[in-house]
């Protein structure tokens, strides 16, 4: 057996290898598994492209292995240190400028290819379409990343004639394919390519805050499709496979955030949507709201039979995951049914809130979707909003003139009581008034979501029967 037919059955196994991660990684209690399995699928794909490209090189098969390695140790360091260092809040950051790096070495490897490979129609095709679907991830991933970073403003840039511009970029792309194609000059490539990168831009930034959990998502399939070009690039069957992978989980993760922001994907995809409205200002005061205190909200869960906890965002800043999980444990041990309600574009990141619970071992079970605990609220003694807002705005429902309208939301207001932890009366991440805060059934804990939880804690009693003598 030749290396060139290992290594190809080595990349079937990492194939297969990555197939089984992503089915790990779709349920909580499977997803470890699946990061291995994705893991060991990773590390035998980089050995089978090592010994290819030792074998395949064309000078000194050392002085490839030197430059291998040496660029595998810069990229490890760096990552290990990113991985290390970057807050959890930070992930969807970290993720678009990943999600760059794939773009621009689609755009890379289509250059070379061009430069140093054959010239017949479908190869040019191939480093056509890569370095298209390279610049726009590129751009359109730099734009995503300053604006999950707050660097730009997350409203949606709305130019005249977006559409239009839009339509006419794509058929000058077109018209650039056909002139390449038929004198396979670099001109047509690099007007392509300044095309290309300006569509990128354009796309995310005509896209607003409410709406950038489906840009993440889409992103990440286009940077899918971008690793697949590169694969028939190279001619390198793994990073095709692994590539329609990427491209088209990205795109059903797409559907799904969609659905649950009840958007049309296309409408998404063209911007405008997400901003904007006739939405009171950010800091517009819509009435009294009442203030509660530490004391107070104890004495309220002491007397509660049900509670439901819906962690935001903001108890991810807060890290407040853990004593969360202890307020929960202790309420249990008080005979209090116990659940959370996780919305599922809550946090900055598909999954952030799970991610967050699995982290503090809340059990899987006690963590349900926006579909299974809606119809609960009306039956819930007390829900605690965490860091939470965007998610459980009642506009989204009531004013079809807000950003967020139509998007279902946590319907935390039919319970009998709400307390929401949160440090000022700020709006969330689409900048929208909350009406929620205002109501006579809400109060408002300002502070620190950890150092309340903690403080909540602290004046909680610990034991079993406690809650029955303080009832009594
Ligand atoms: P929001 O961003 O709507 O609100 C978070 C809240 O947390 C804020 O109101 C803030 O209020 C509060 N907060 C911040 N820090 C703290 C702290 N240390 N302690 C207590 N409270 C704190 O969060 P949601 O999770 O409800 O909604 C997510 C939003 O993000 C949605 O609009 C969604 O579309 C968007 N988004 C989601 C993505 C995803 O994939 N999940 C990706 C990109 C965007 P204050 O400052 O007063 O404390």
């Amino acid at each position: 057996m030749t290396i060139v037919s290992v290594a190809q059955v080595a990349y079937l196994a990492a194939a297969v290898l990555f197939v089984l991660s992503l089915a790990g990684l779709s349920k909580q209690a499977t997803a470890r598994r699946g990061n291995l399995l994705g893991m060991v699928g990773m590390v035998v794909a980089i050995g089978a492209t090592i010994a290819l490209a030792l074998e395949r090189s064309e000078r000194n098969a050392g002085v490839t292995l030197a430059l291998i390695v040496g660029v595998l140790l810069i990229g490890a360091v760096v990552g290990t240190h990113r991985a290390r260092s970057v807050e959890m809040t930070q992930m969807p950051e970290l993720i678009a400028v990943l999600h760059s790096f794939v773009g621009a070495a689609a755009v890379l490897i289509g250059f070379n290819s061009f430069l140093t490979e054959g010239r017949d129609a479908m190869h040019l095709t191939e480093v056509f379409l890569g370095v298209f679907i390279g610049a726009i991830t590129l751009t359109g991933s730099i734009v995503a990343y300053l604006k999950l970073s707050a660097r730009v403003k997350s409203s949606p840039l709305m130019l005249p004639g977006r559409h239009a511009l839009n339509l006419g970029a794509l058929a000058a792309s077109a018209g650039m394919l056909v002139w390449f194609l038929s004198t396979a000059s670099i001109v047509p490539l690099l007007i392509m390519t300044v095309i290309a990168l300006a569509v990128g831009v354009h796309l995310v930034a005509a896209i607003g805050g409410g709406d950038m959990p489906v840009v993440i998502s889409m992103l990440n399939s286009y940077s899918g499709w971008a690793a697949a070009a590169a694969g028939f690039m190279l001619g390198n069957n793994l990073l095709i496979v692994v590539g329609a992978l990427v491209g088209s989980s990205g795109a059903f993760l797409s559907y799904v955030m969609c659905k649950a922001m009840n958007r049309k994907f296309l409408s998404v995809i063209l911007g405008g949507f997400g901003g904007g409205g006739d939405a009171p200002a950010a800091d517009a005061v819509e009435g009294e709201h009442t203030e509660t205190s530490v004391s107070d909200t104890v004495e309220m869960l002491m007397g509660a039979r049900s509670v439901v906890i819906a962690p935001g965002y903001g108890m991810a800043v807060a890290k407040a995951q853990y004593p969360v999980a202890e307020l929960v444990e202790r309420l249990r041990a008080n005979g209090v049914v116990v659940r959370f309600a996780v919305h599922p574009v809550a946090g900055r990141l598909p999954g952030h809130m799970n991610v967050l619970l699995a982290e503090a071992k809340v059990p899987y079970d006690l963590v349900l979707e926006l579909d299974e605990v809606n119809p609960d609220f009306k039956d819930t003694d007390v829900v605690l909003v965490i860091g939470a807002n965007d998610t459980v705005n009642p506009a989204a429902l009531d004013d079809p003139n807000s950003p967020i309208a139509g998007m279902p939301v946590l319907e935390v207001w039919k319970a009998s009581q709400v307390v929401v932890f949160k440090r000022s009366m700020a709006t969330g991440y689409a900048g929208v008034q909350n009406p929620l805060f205002f109501k006579d059934n809400t109060s408002m804990l300002f502070g620190d979501a950890k150092t309340q939880v903690e403080a909540i804690l602290g004046a909680m009693p610990a034991k079993t029967g406690d809650k029955l003598a303080a009832r009594a």
